[in-house]
Formats: C-alpha cells, structure tokens, sequence
C-alpha cells in the first residue's frame, strides 16, 4: 500500500539514515508520480543541493553500465556513499531490477554504502525534466556525496539529460561512434569530460585526436572550462582514477566559476517550467480538451488560423 502523510514523514526520515527500501520506495513514488509527491518534496527541499551529481551519456555498447561500476569502485575506495540512476526517457517500463541484475553492478549489490536503480519517466506529469530532478533530490537528501546518473535510452534523449546534472561526461568508443558522429549526435556540445572507452582497441588514439581537434575549434574564453578528452579500458580499470581527478578539477572549476550555481539555477528553473505547463495542459478546460480534434480540422482546413485556435482553447475569443 502506499505510503499516507505520517508513513512519508517515516519514510524520509528512513531515506536519511541511507535505509535502502525507503529510498527506493521514495523514487517509486517519483516514478509514479505519485499524488503525495508536492508533499516530499517540500519535505526534502531542505536537505537537498549537497550531492555531487554526474551524467553519463552516449550510444548503447560504448561501455556506460561498465564505467559507472568502475566510477562506482573508486569512488567506494575513498569511502564516498555512491547512488546510481539509470533514466529511460523513452520506456514508460519500470526498471528497478534491472541495473542491480546486471553482472557488472554485481559486486556493488551487496554493498548498503551503493544505491542502484532504474526508472522510467515517460508519462510522468512534466517528463524527463521533472522526474529526474525529483529522483536526484530524493537521492541527494539521502545523503550520498556523488549521484552518478546514466542514460539508458537512445537519441535526444542523451542531449536531455545533460540539462539534469552537475556533470557530463560523454563516452565514445573507437569503431562505433567516432568523433564526426559524435559531431553530428550534438554531444560535443553538452560534454564537460570526454571519455574513449576500449582504448584497448584499435583506433582508440584516432577517436582521441578527432576530439581534440574538434574541441579546440570551439570558441571559448580563456577561464572557460576546456572539456579534456580521457581514454579508458573501463573493463580493466584502466584510467578510471585519471577520470576521477579530472572530474574533480571539473567540480572545483564549476564551484569556484558559478558554472555549478547557475546550471542548478537553470535545472530548477526548467523543473518549475515544466511543472507549470503540465498543470495548465491538465487544467485545460474540457471543453477545450476535447474540441482540440475539433478545432484541428478547422486550422488544417484553413478555416482557422491556429493563433485563433489556441485562443479559443484558453477562452480568449
Ligand atoms: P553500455 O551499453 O554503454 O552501458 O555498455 P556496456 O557497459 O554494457 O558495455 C558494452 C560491452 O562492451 C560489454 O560487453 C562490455 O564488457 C564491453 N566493454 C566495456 N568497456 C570495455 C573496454 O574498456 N574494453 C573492451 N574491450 N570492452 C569493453
């Protein structure tokens, strides 16, 4: 059954002494968009901005799943509380046993200091924007120092989630996914760090190069942050504790720049946006609702312009 008023207070109290079940059942509650939800949050809000949150985004089989659990052991190595989050914009399928199954993830499983979850965010009320937010502060509140966030669908929805973290960090790998297609998928844009995983591979270093060039072509100031492009063989462990020390020169660069300041600024205001336009949408009158249909016919059979429409919808005219 679901939890009521007294049973979240308990709840969140749990979350915040790191109980498993109950952070679990708090991002439930996010997934399901769950009615008590304005209630949680106001609950967490106080407790929220500490965790150091990283997103990790590129195509399926570069080796993301792989690099999160190798992120996951260095960071357990020097004694960090590590939450994992696999969003899938594009499924509306809960996941939550999914990531934990996954061989890779193994070792962690057992360990209480390791959170991992999956979740769906199609069809929760404001989307991707709203729930990874929710998800992360539910995640933040429970106190881990680093939430690593990993993008499980495929397409835009990579360009996504890079607007819901601190950090974004951007794999590639030699072979499926070179720096032109890295080009052409927008991800040269939202990357802070870039990764060639399988550098055990060949053409690792030429997938380094073309990144380099690509990067140094862009326009920046000279205190900007200049993305580095890092190989790794995340199999191995090879290179991860490199990756790990330039995710720290990026935490301190954004700290001490206001980059941090302003991108959460920016996240909160997204979230607030996009709460607002799906209270309206739901709000709509139904009349409106259902004279959409109605209303279509009319603009697509020039009858209408779709200014007109819209004021119509929202009783203007
Ligand atoms: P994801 O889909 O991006 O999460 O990729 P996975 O982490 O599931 O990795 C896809 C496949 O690549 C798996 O078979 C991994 O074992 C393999 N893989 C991951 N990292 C490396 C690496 O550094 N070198 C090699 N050779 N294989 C890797």
């Amino acid at each position: 059954a679901p939890p009521d008023g007294p049973e979240l207070d308990l709840l969140v109290g749990q979350a915040r002494a790191g109980r498993a079940r109950a952070i679990g059942r708090l991002v439930s509650l996010v997934e399901n968009h769950d009615r008590r939800l304005p209630t949680l949050m106001a609950l967490l809000a106080a407790d929220t901005g500490r965790a150091r949150v990283i997103g990790l985004t590129g195509s399926p089989g570069v080796g993301k799943s792989t690099t999160v659990a190798a992120l996951v052991t260095a960071l357990r190595a020097r004694d960090e509380r590590v939450a994992v989050l696999a969003v899938d914009p594009s499924s509306p399928f809960s996941g939550g046993a999914l990531l934990g199954d996954r061989v890779r993830m193994q070792t962690h499983a057992l360990d209480p200091q390791v959170f991992i979850r999956s979740m769906a965010t199609r069809g929760h009320l404001g989307g991707l924007a709203v729930a990874a937010p929710q998800a992360i502060r539910v995640l933040d509140a429970a106190g881990f120092d680093t939430v690593l966030v990993e993008t499980v669908g495929v397409g835009q929805s990579e360009v996504d989630v890079a607007g819901q973290v601190d950090a974004t960090l951007v794999l590639l790998a030699p072979g499926m996914g070179d720096g032109i297609q890295a080009a052409k998928a927008g991800v040269l844009e939202i990357g802070d760090l870039f990764v060639v995983n399988k550098a055990d591979r060949d053409g690792a270093h030429v997938v380094v190069r073309e990144l380099r060039n690509m990067i140094a072509l862009a326009q920046r100031e000279p205190q900007d942050w200049k993305p580095p492009v890092l190989s790794t063989s995340a199999v191995d462990g090879t290179g991860v504790a490199e990756l790990l020390v330039e995710l720290d020169r990026f935490h301190a660069h954004a700290s001490a720049s206001g980059l941090l300041s302003q991108r959460r600024h920016d996240r909160a205001r997204r979230e607030v946006e996009s709460l607002v336009l799906a209270r309206l949408r739901a709000g709509l009158p139904v009349a409106g609702r259902a004279g959409l249909d109605g209303l279509a016919a009319e603009v697509s059979a020039g009858r209408l312009d779709a200014y007109a429409a819209a004021d119509r919808v929202l009783n203007r005219s």
